[in-house]
């Protein structure tokens, strides 16, 4: 089973927001809240809670969840190794061979 580096989750939190192109609209602290891409709330809506520190995000309407692997998944509809090998290259860390 691979594991998230911990020292390389906010990167790869913060590629698979860039790459998918979300915003929060409120920030307190660590906590980013804007609008839900899984469920099509509307772009006002704060449903959506990430935190880029950990690493995690959750959303409070439809309870999707997971980590940035998730949120990449969810987006490109791409399989689990495929996902993390892009995802680390989008955020610019090597991934070493084997490890999958
Ligand atoms: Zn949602």
């Amino acid at each position: 089973m691979f594991l998230l580096n911990k020292l390389d989750r906010p990167l790869l939190m913060g590629a698979a927001l860039a790459a998918t192109g979300w915003h929060y609209r409120k920030k307190k602290g660590d906590q980013e809240r804007g609008p839900c891409p899984f469920h099509g709330s509307s772009p006002r809506s704060v449903s959506m809670n990430v935190n880029r520190r950990i690493g995690k995000f959750f959303c409070h309407k439809c309870k999707k969840n997971g980590d940035a692997i998730d949120w990449f998944r969810a987006f490109n509809n791409m399989d689990f190794v495929p996902a993390i090998r892009e995802l680390h290259r989008l955020a610019g860390i090597s991934i070493p061979e084997g490890e999958d």
